[in-house]
């Protein structure tokens, strides 16, 4: 793809979906990767593609029950690293927690692909900065290579997890998880933080904290608020949700 002009007004959008061209035929992705973007970008659309008040609100939420775990874990699957690895390795530094590279359609070449995709982050993010923060972002470990644990609840390849990470983690952060596994992962008493467009998913309902933006935007503002060092709060996730549904009913209101 040719440069994008500055003043496109859909060059946020054109550039994500070229680096998920571009991954698709790296082999990172599964066939379905596109459409769950597609989905994803429908809803952005009608949220005016720009993280709401009500949005930094939960996400300030899920970075203060982060730094309040004992054992957080920030999960990731093929359009998340792609998407906003680099935002998510920089998450991690700042808590202390590992990544855990975590997909539902399993395969060891794409698992192999995405590990090495956020270890190459890793030495980028490190090359950009000072001593002491290069420090924290090479010692976040990214699991998933032993697939050594398992969500208890599931049948089949979607069961697998790592016994360091999802497993024995109290506090989960899954952006974009599906629907089953996060009813899974709630039904096993883990704080599940999720972050998905689209307010009437499954996914959506069922987490602990859900934030409605789009996850490269959420993980970067995510990275800020966890400096600010937030306390965890009596969350009422419905109305983060009935707040996203407004600014969507809202949208008829920008003709
Ligand atoms: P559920 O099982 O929770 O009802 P689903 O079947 O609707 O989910 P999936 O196909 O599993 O959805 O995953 C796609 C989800 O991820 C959609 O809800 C979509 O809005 C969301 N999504 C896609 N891309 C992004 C993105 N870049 N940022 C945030 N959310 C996204």
């Amino acid at each position: 793809m040719g440069k994008i002009p500055d003043s496109h007004p859909r060059k946020a959008s054109l550039l994500a979906r070229a680096k998920l061209t571009q991954a698709g035929r790296e082999g990172l992705l599964a066939e379905s990767a596109m459409i769950a973007h597609g989905r994803g970008e429908a809803f952005d659309y009608l949220l005016g593609e720009k993280t709401s008040d009500s949005a930094k609100t939960a996400i300030k939420e899920c970075a203060a029950r982060l730094l309040a775990a004992k054992n957080p874990i920030v999960s990731m699957n093929g359009n998340t690293t792609v998407l906003a690895g680099k935002q998510a390795i920089r998450a991690a530094a700042i808590i202390g927690c590992p990544i855990e590279v975590n997909i539902y359609y399993r395969t060891p070449e794409r698992m192999e692909k995405l590990i090495a995709a956020l270890e190459s982050m890793k030495e980028k993010i490190a090359a950009e900065v000072d001593e002491e923060t290069k420090a924290s972002v090479m010692a976040v470990e990214i699991l998933g290579a032993n697939a050594d644990g398992k969500i208890d609840g599931l049948e089949g390849p979607r069961s697998i997890c790592s016994r360091k990470g999802i497993e024995s983690a109290d506090v989960v952060l899954v952006p974009l998880e599906d629907g089953d596994r996060c009813e899974a992962l709630v039904a096993l008493g883990k704080q599940v933080l999720v972050v998905d467009l689209n307010p009437l998913s499954r996914t959506a309902r069922t987490a602990t904290v859900t934030i409605v933006d789009e996850v490269a935007r959420a993980l970067g503002e995510m990275e800020e608020l966890l400096l600010q060092n937030p306390q965890p709060t009596d969350w009422d996730n419905q109305k983060t949700l009935r707040e996203a549904l407004e600014i969507i009913s809202d949208s008829s209101k920008r003709i």
